[in-house]
């Protein structure tokens, strides 16, 4: 890991330890240790993510144990080159950086969302501007209902702040209500989430020779975000391309 930790891991920390201490224990969000900062990892936990780093495939973001040129496509890529232009992410969903969606999405930590964002916009840095259009991954309502919030959504307007780009958490829309993708196998990923999004009817021009960066927390075979790539390219999009902070790729399995 090459990276130096960022702004909010290290300013708690300096911040004095004591004082924390003295008012709430904070935990380490993925191995409980005690000495970690609010609302993130402790540093040996920090450690532990394999951030994706250059070389990578132009197309999927994953990395290249050596350099093969600013364009080259990995074997995945090439097999089945995907809907979008251009995945990024952070890093792999495996340990604390999967502890870090989890804490998101399942525990209602909204706080990780603009660290967790701050990243995912370094990644996206080669698309990502003030003229994009940075559109969440949707929920269906009825899911919105029962979590209360859209993670995607929290990491989108993270990413929004970042680059400047314009926030759109309502463009896209979830018609069909889908199973959870988790535990489904590719095909039936596909058949799941075929025809469960749509655009805004009421905005069906918005995107129209528009940049979109997709974001969705974790990518996992890629349906989802491509069958939401497809609304957006059929209804006119310049481009689409796909901001994580997760990826499972296959050979992780
Ligand atoms: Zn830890």
């Amino acid at each position: 890991m090459t990276a130096a930790a960022p702004r909010w891991i290290e300013l708690p920390v300096r911040a004095g330890r004591f004082a924390l201490d003295a008012v709430l224990p904070q935990r380490c969000l993925s191995c409980d240790r005690r000495v970690a900062p609010e609302g993130g990892l402790c540093a040996q936990c920090w450690q532990e993510i394999r951030f994706f780093e250059k070389p990578w495939c132009y197309r999927l973001g994953t990395p290249f144990s050596y350099d093969v040129g600013e364009e080259a496509w990995s074997p995945q890529a090439i097999a089945s080159p995907p809907v979008f232009g251009r995945l990024r992410s952070v890093a792999p969903y495996e340990g604390p950086a999967r502890d870090l969606v989890h804490a998101l999405k399942f525990h209602g930590r909204r706080n990780l969302a603009r660290p967790m964002g701050s990243w995912m916009a370094r990644q996206g840095s080669e698309f990502l501007g003030p003229d994009s259009l940075i559109v969440p991954v949707p929920l269906h309502w009825l899911r919105l209902l029962s979590r209360r919030f859209n993670q995607s959504a929290d990491l989108a307007r993270a990413i929004a702040e970042e680059c400047g780009g314009h926030y759109e958490p309502a463009l896209l829309k979830r018609r069909k209500r889908t199973r959870q993708q988790v535990g489904l196998s590719a095909e039936a990923r596909r058949k799941n989430v075929r025809a469960a999004f749509g655009l805004d009817e009421a905005r069906p021009g918005d995107v129209r020779e528009r940049k979109v960066v997709l974001v969705d927390d974790v990518v996992t075979t890629g349906s989802t975000v491509a069958a939401c790539s497809r609304v957006l390219l059929n209804a006119g999009a310049a481009s689409v391309d796909v901001l994580a902070f997760a990826y499972a790729r296959p050979s992780d399995g």
